[in-house]
């Protein structure tokens, strides 16, 4: 990135209403087939126009290709099947249906790539394209069929990179994998969570991302949070390893969060999406107060690594308070960037 400070976002914006019921998570699709091909295609270009407009730096799909952030990668797999649901605890917080792995997993075909393509021709700006982390995503379904968490993450390891690579073919600038399921399972993250993300990212040139937050501001993940106490010091059990890993980037939550931000040292050396918008909240941030929260984080990321971003996706927000977040981001972003680049340039 040429850019000092380059701003983006996590994942999810909203979807626009002729698409999916606004304001709501994993809402369905309102058309089908080639309507629903062509639906998402015009929604891609409205969230890439919105990004544009507030001078977002690395762009996105804004999620509009996809229905839930784990399900709908799955979908396309084969070895789970979707008619099979059992109940099981997700992220060890909250009961959810979920499909079964009834035999071995596999890539028919590709899943985002079309998606991809479609967006790296329509912006010159630098792309980032999130997937599911492989923990996550073990996290996401029942296993009747390979009956261990960490032999089925390293299938899907084997199965997001070859996703990936297509992605990065395609002209994705930034892979991102999405791994909530590492602010959770402490010792898994540690014994072979790195390991599998490791993989699902080897070989590929461009840079590589994981994604680790409290969630969406939904009431499970609002309820969880009470009981963390006055510090989330959750991610001191995995910034280490990260830090350690083959991972360029690490995305994480801060602005209004309950995390001590100086758990960020132990990332020293990784460039670093710091969460500056809070999603679990309508309230529109003021430039100055995002850029009081990077100006924090300064103290422990190196001004050429900080990449300013949301705590997480902001599909259940509305389009307007979505717009003004990310005005506010990029504005405080500004701020800073102005501070920041006479320093630089005297060192
Ligand atoms: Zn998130």
């Amino acid at each position: 990135m040429n850019t000092l400070l380059p701003t983006s976002t996590v994942g999810s914006l909203p979807k626009p209403s002729w698409l999916a019921a606004p304001e709501k998570l994993w809402s369905p699709w309102k058309l089908e087939g080639d309507e629903l091909t062509a639906g998402r295609q015009d929604a891609l270009l409205v969230t890439l126009s919105e990004q544009d407009r507030a001078g977002i730096d690395i762009v996105s799909d804004g999620e509009q290709t996809r229905q839930h952030f784990v399900t709908t990668f799955i979908e396309h797999l084969a070895g789970v099947d979707f008619t099979r649901r059992e109940t099981v605890k997700i992220r060890d917080r909250y009961d959810a249906s979920v499909p079964t792995v009834v035999g071995p997993v596999f890539r028919e075909k590709p899943v985002f790539v079309d998606d991809a393509r479609f967006l790296r021709a329509h912006t010159d700006k630098p792309i980032k394209w999130a997937l599911p982390g492989p923990m996550t995503m073990v996290d996401t379904l029942y296993d009747a069929h390979y009956r261990s968490r960490e032999k089925l993450a390293w299938e899907f390891a084997g199965i997001l990179n070859e996703e990936a690579r297509a992605l990065e073919a395609a002209g994705v600038d930034i892979v991102q994998f999405d791994e909530p399921a590492f602010n959770v399972f402490f010792d898994e993250v540690n014994d072979w969570g790195i390991a599998a993300l490791e993989k699902a990212a080897e070989g590929l040139r461009c840079d590589t991302a994981v994604h680790i937050c409290y969630g969406y501001g939904i009431e499970a993940n609002t309820e969880w949070k009470k009981t963390l106490g006055s510090q989330w010091r959750q991610y001191e059990r995995t910034f280490p390893s990260l830090q350690a890993s083959s991972l360029d980037l690490v995305s994480l939550e801060c602005h209004n969060s309950k995390v001590p931000l100086d758990l960020i040292e132990l990332l020293r050396g990784k460039k670093v999406m710091v969460g500056a918008i809070d999603v679990a909240t309508t309230a529109i941030e003021t430039p100055e107060e995002v850029a009081a929260t990077l100006r924090r984080v300064l103290d422990f990321v190196d001004a050429d690594k900080l990449y300013p971003s949301t705590n997480c996706g902001m599909a259940p927000l509305s389009r307007d308070v979505s717009r003004g977040k990310l005005a506010a981001l990029s504005a405080g972003a500004a701020i800073v960037r102005q501070e920041v680049s006479p320093r630089m340039v005297a060192a």
